[in-house]
């Protein structure tokens, strides 16, 4: 087999074999390919697609590549959930200490931030003492006593999709269905939850803009999960404006706390917590419909047993567990300065990548991968898509420590909003659920 025929193959819109998709892969993994070679089949790919018979090939030789974690030392049925990333989006921190308060095994192997989006692992270490990097049987340990760890992927863990990742993101080729789902069903698969719940964002902060391409995203996930034995399902759910009113890292770990502690309910990052977690308690078994997963769920959140349980997680990781209690132990900006509203009407849009991007100007994400980030600054939204405001008024918060960029995100903050006169109409904020 050569690599030359099988980019010319997909160049031509042709069918690869399984046979032709574990050349690829496995020649990659092993160096025996090169980058530019790939770069041009991933380009091939991403004009002429693959279908689900390829893509399913795809993404288990990718699972395959590497380690498979063996969770079956941890009793009970371990569920794990899934974003494919957006701004604001702090789901894991309030969504695994809710499952476990219920009786659910979260055993969450998490990732770092991506471009314009968060990730759980940078915004956990904005926890003074917590460490993302525990042994496997110290993390299993840990899921079996209190229910909850969030760990790093294993350095083996799916290492076609270590490389092939890094190579798409210079090579604009990221926003593929295909890719998207090899992509997160092999790491997915790899780390060894019986039940996966995934949260397929669409909009203008997401990476498939649209409901109607994210839900055949969530389809072909699902039924990957499915065919490879776990119970999946997806919601598809809005990323027009930030999840929640928080981006940054330690301002999002200060929202879920907050949340945990009863405050913003009703707000969307509450809602889509608990959809997600609702699904996590019916494939676990644990609640029979979504309004009995529902009720568990306000229980564990007005008893205080959520927020006791991401205080435990904290606590088994080498954090300070009092950050439950007082959010100031996190790490603090110097100034925050507020963006104000030029004249009076409504929110009708925000453009959320600019917000993400503004908050990784700051200094909450990296530009290169060896850059260090701030965990203390960031942006906090203080209007959302369908708020009046008054002129004068403060749409958001910049949470800032070095001032060379702040004009530059200033501008990108305050540019982000769109206004009209009319109270504009409500847009949904789940669209679909797949595979319930
Ligand atoms: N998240 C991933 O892990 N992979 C993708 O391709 C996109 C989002
Ligand atoms: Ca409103």
């Amino acid at each position: 087999m050569r690599i030359a025929d099988i980019i010319l193959k997909k160049r031509n819109k042709g069918e690869l074999s399984g046979e032709e998709i574990e050349f690829f892969i496995n020649g990659y993994v092993r160096d025996e390919i090169p980058d530019y070679q790939i770069s041009a089949l991933l380009m091939a790919i991403w004009f002429n697609g693959m279908n689900e018979r390829e893509t399913t090939d795809l993404t288990l030789c990718m699972r395959d590549s590497g380690d498979q974690v063996d969770l079956s030392g941890i009793p009970g049925i371990k569920a794990d959930k899934h974003s494919t990333g957006g701004v604001g989006d702090t789901t894991t921190l309030v969504t695994a200490p809710l499952v476990a308060a219920c009786g659910g095994k979260v055993a969450k192997m998490s990732g770092r931030g991506l471009g314009h989006t968060g990730g759980t692992l940078d915004k956990l270490e904005s926890i003074p003492g917590f460490s993302v990097f525990q042994e496997m049987d110290r993390f299993i340990e840990i899921v079996s006593d209190i229910g909850i760890a969030v760990i790093g992927q294993t350095a083996n863990l799916v290492p076609a999709d270590k490389k092939l990742y890094s190579l798409r993101d210079v090579t604009g080729t990221v926003d593929n269905i295909s890719l998207i789902a090899g992509s997160i069903m092999s790491k997915k698969l790899a780390s060894g939850s019986d039940v996966i719940v995934l949260d397929v964002k669409a909009g203008n902060g997401a990476f498939m803009r649209n409901p109607e391409e994210a839900a055949e995203l969530a389809k072909i996930m699902v039924k990957i999960g499915n065919n490879a034995g776990r119970k999946t399902v997806a919601l598809v759910t809005d990323m027009n404006q930030p999840l929640g009113n928080a981006v940054g890292n330690a301002l999002e770990v200060q929202e879920a706390i907050e949340i945990l502690q009863g405050k913003h309910l009703g707000g969307d990052l509450q809602t889509v917590c608990f959809s997600l977690a609702s699904q996590m308690l019916i494939l676990s078994g644990l609640a029979g419909t979504s309004g009995e997963a529902e009720k568990m769920l306000e229980e564990a959140l007005k008893s205080g047993r959520a927020l006791e349980k991401l205080e435990a997680m904290v606590k088994a990781q080498g954090g300070n567990p009092e950050v439950v209690r007082d959010v100031s132990i996190l790490p603090q900006a110097e100034t925050t300065e507020i963006i104000t509203a030029e004249k009076a009407g409504w929110v009708c849009g925000i453009e959320t990548m600019e917000i993400g991007y503004a908050s990784m100007l700051l200094g909450a994400g990296r530009t290169k991968k060896t850059d260090p980030i701030d965990p203390a600054v960031g942006v906090w939204i203080h209007k959302r898509k369908g708020d009046r405001v008054a002129k004068g008024e403060a749409l958001a918060a910049l949470y800032v420590n070095k001032k060379d960029n702040l004009e530059n995100v200033r501008k990108k903050v305050a540019g982000a909003y769109s206004f009209t006169e009319k109270e504009p109409e409500p847009v949904p904020l789940i669209y679909q659920v797949i595979g319930s």
